[in-house]
């Protein structure tokens, strides 16, 4: 190769050359020129005569290079301007940087103040430490309680607690502050130093003079403890399920005790639920339970039957079983005899009665007969009594005595004993009083009974009848006698070694000695000390007192006792029941005053004859349907228990519990009531008290004019057809106060309306001593001069019925209301 070859090179370039060496196998080299071809750059201000050859190099117009000359200038002054843009951004960025750390400096002087001023009361307290180590429960407790301080004041620490708490919604997340949750990270080691800018309480704690201060590892350990003991709490809480008792109503607060568990926390359950509920507000077993079970405890439901159950659940096995005497009532018409017989009863035959010993009345007692039976007799005569013992549950006499008085016969009430005493099934003992007096037929009584369906021995019937007279004694032997052998048919017998059961035969406030109720034990044996229920009522037998005034220990079956030591005065028929513990004595008891408040309000509501049938369909041991009537006449009275006899059908069959003549009594109520009856009224009405009382009881009455009528309601009722919505609605009565005579219009009764409205267009009907005598409609409606078409109750109007006269003082004006019903088949 030699130097002045041509060099290696391609055209048009400006190439600049250099030497390199080359080297090859064998040892030789070689140095050869290299021609480097450098990249034209052309400048366009220095145009020149470089430029201009270029320019000419390129071919290109001096016009065509003006223009891209101005365009590399505009291009130019663009660049210029984005980076002045570019300067002030980066300025304005830096100065947002400066007042944010000045910002920031500011905060972190705030929590050095508030650091600094914890500091200052640590030491407060931590100032008279020394003397806790001797004595050391208190000293734990007071170093937990100084522990706690610290911790309450410092806000990001609280609100951190607080957002542990199992109760807190996503809202309340939300809201949490950052910087706490940064103050609350610190403990994780050295993060905090990252953060030299932020100065967090736990360093400015911890920043100070290390030796005096708690170290940041102690500070952690103390919130790691806490939250372990929070959350170790809840669990030991969860671990513990209740069996919580919940009534048909429970307040919240009742609740929250049950379950053990904080009432607000309750209140707030029930809230998520969407009940507003304060403390203090009833809730009902279905949304309690839902809370139950939300707090993980298990719901045991205390109903009607389960306090039945738990009190009446013992089933007595046969060979426990031991005689007992027997539980005599003694009924019949007034002035028969009935005190007179229970009376001459007890003058000769009182239990270990001394001689002149002075007997107390506690509304029972006990004789023995010659024999040596004993017998058991409620001193409480009277058929209401009788029946709303058994209204109210206790079914206390075994054998019901009928007095009926020779020169007498047969007599209403009479009727009516036979009526409550074949409606509560008592095997009943015929007792003809007034054997002494002239003209006592005892025959006639016997006929007349057989009326009755009383068929006594004598008639070849089953019913043992005894001829006595109470004035004289005689014949009270063998009454006895009839007595304790109706008692040996039954076979009464009782259990004595269990707890006692006892029916209330009289109850009432003694000053002195508090309530006192008279208990006819049935089962078990009473004792002193015994903790019992007794309807409402609940108490430990303080004291037992027996009928002839003695102090006893104990009481077994069929033996009348007072009990003193009771918390109220329970109700004849009341049923007492010792039980286990005061606390269940007590929540039996509150449970059934709940009840029966609940039972006082749904009263009213009443039962209807078609409810009362479809339940006596239902329960397969009621296949019939009691009623009571009574009419306005003897006539209609066997008229309509005749129709009744025939109606029914192979479910269900109407059963006549009591019929009879005359208005609707508080006794028929009463009957009524206890065998859950309707009431028929045909032309008569129920007096004032009856009237009550059906309302209190719920007890129906159902009046009707039509015995047809009143046979298809019946019948209706029998096949489940009845129609639920009334036919005939009462809507008021108006007391005739003066009757005037006015010439061409007739009677006019100046009345009062008592009860409800008069309306002009309504039915009316005319009572006589709650006896029908006349229905119709309205003639005219007037106050005052005026005719008007309704009067309100309380005010006086002028009443007139069309086509009717009779009118007198002291006739009451019943007003109804008839709607006709489309009965369909
Ligand atoms: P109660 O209303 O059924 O309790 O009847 P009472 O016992 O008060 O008796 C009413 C009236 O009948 C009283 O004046 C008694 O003296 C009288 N009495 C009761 N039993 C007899 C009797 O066996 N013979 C006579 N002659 N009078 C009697």
């Amino acid at each position: 190769m030699s130097d002045d070859k041509k060099p290696l090179g391609l055209g048009g370039g400006r190439p600049s050359s250099g030497r390199v060496k080359q080297s090859f196998s064998h040892g030789r080299s070689k140095s050869v020129v290299v021609e480097k071809k450098r990249k034209r750059v052309i400048v366009p201000g220095k145009g020149g005569p470089a430029g201009a050859q270029a320019q000419k190099a390129a071919g290109i117009s001096d016009g065509e290079m003006e223009r891209r000359r101005k365009a590399l200038e505009a291009a130019q002054a663009q660049e210029a301007e984005r980076a002045a843009k570019e300067a002030a951004e980066t300025k304005e960025r830096e100065e947002e940087r400066a007042a944010r750390r000045r910002e920031r400096d500011e905060k972190a002087r705030e929590e050095e103040e508030i650091a600094r001023k914890l500091r200052e009361r640590e030491e407060e307290n931590n100032a008279p430490k020394p003397e806790p180590k001797a004595e050391e429960k208190p000293a734990a407790k007071k170093a937990v309680a100084k522990k706690d301080e610290p911790v309450a004041a410092d806000p990001a620490a609280a609100q951190a607690a607080e957002a542990r708490g199992p109760a807190r919604g996503p809202a309340a997340k939300r809201e949490t502050p950052r910087d706490d949750k940064k103050q609350q990270r610190p403990s994780k080691g050295g993060e905090d130093r990252r953060r030299s800018g932020k100065l967090t309480i736990n360093q400015a704690l911890r920043g100070g003079d290390g030796g005096r201060q708690r170290s940041l590892a102690s500070i952690k350990r103390k919130q790691e403890r806490q939250r372990r003991e929070m959350a170790g709490g809840q669990q030991e809480r969860e671990k513990v399920v209740r069996d919580v008792q919940l009534p048909p109503a429970i307040t919240v607060q009742e609740l929250a005790n049950r379950m053990a568990e904080k009432t607000n926390a309750v209140v707030k359950a029930l809230m998520t639920n969407g009940i507003m509920a304060t403390q203090n507000e009833t809730i009902d077993a279905d949304t309690a339970e839902l809370i139950v079970e939300e707090f993980g405890h298990k719901v045991v439901r205390v109903s009607d039957a389960d306090v039945e159950d738990a009190i009446q659940a013992i089933e007595d096995a046969p060979e426990t079983l031991q005689p007992r005497a027997p539980v005599i009532t003694i009924m019949g018409h007034v002035d028969h005899g009935k005190t007179s017989v229970l009376d001459a009863l007890r003058k000769t035959n009182v239990v270990s009665g001394e001689a002149g010993g002075i007997t107390q009345h506690i509304g029972a007692y006990q004789i023995t007969t010659d024999d040596g039976t004993l017998l058991s007799f409620l001193d409480t005569p009277g058929h209401a009594a009788f029946t709303s013992m058994r209204a109210r549950g206790a079914q206390v006499t075994d054998i019901v005595v009928l007095v009926v008085a020779a020169n007498d016969g047969v007599m209403p009430q009479t009727i009516e004993a036979i009526a409550h005493s074949k409606a509560a099934g008592v095997p009943m003992i015929v007792a003809i009083n007034k054997m002494d007096v002239v003209g006592a037929d005892p025959n006639r009584v016997r006929t007349e009974l057989l009326q009755h369906e009383v068929i006594v021995e004598g008639m070849s019937g089953e019913v043992q009848d005894v001829e006595i007279s109470a004035l004289n004694g005689t014949g009270l032997d063998k009454l006895l006698e009839a007595i304790a052998l109706q008692a040996e048919i039954l076979e009464l017998k009782a259990n004595p070694d269990r707890d006692a059961q006892g029916a209330v035969i009289e109850a009432k406030l003694d000053t002195g000695r508090g309530p006192v109720a008279t208990v006819l034990v049935q089962a078990g044996t009473l004792r002193k000390g015994d903790i019992f229920v007794v309807g409402e009522q609940f108490g430990r037998v303080r004291a037992l007192i027996n009928d002839q005034g003695d102090i006893v220990d104990e009481a077994g079956p069929s033996v009348p006792v007072e009990v003193l030591g009771l918390n109220g005065t329970p109700e004849a028929g009341d049923v007492l029941n010792v039980v286990e513990s005061e606390a269940k004595a007590r929540e039996i008891a509150d449970y059934r005053i709940g009840v029966a408040k609940d039972n006082r309000a749904a009263v009213g509501a009443g039962t209807t004859l078609d409810q009362l049938m479809a339940k006596a369909k239902e329960d397969e041991n009621v296949s019939e349907l009691p009623i009571v009537i009574k009419a306005d006449v003897q006539g209609s009275t066997e008229a309509i228990v005749q129709a009744m006899e025939k109606v029914g059908n192979d479910e269900v069959r109407v059963r006549v519990l009591h019929s009879g003549v005359g208005a609707i009594t508080e006794s028929d109520v009463t009957l009524a009531e206890a065998s859950g009856a309707p009431i028929i009224g045909f032309n008569v009405r129920a007096n004032a008290p009856a009237r009550n009382a059906a309302n209190q009881k719920g007890v129906e009455i159902r009046y009707y004019s039509i015995i047809y009528n009143l046979v298809d309601d019946i019948k209706a009722a029998a096949s489940g057809l009845l129609s639920a919505e009334i036919k005939e609605t009462f809507i008021g009565y108006a007391t005739i106060k003066e009757v005037f005579k006015i010439t061409g219009v007739g009677k006019i009764g100046g009345c009062e309306v008592t009860e409800g409205v008069a309306r002009r267009s309504a039915g009316v009907r005319l009572l006589r001593d709650n006896v029908v005598i006349h229905e119709g409609k309205l003639k005219t409606l007037k106050r005052f001069k005026d005719e008007v078409k309704e009067v309100q109750g309380g005010q006086e109007c002028g009443m007139a019925f069309e086509n009717y006269e009779d009118i007198r003082e002291g006739d009451v004006i019943e007003i109804f209301e008839t709607e006709e019903i489309e009965r369909s088949l």
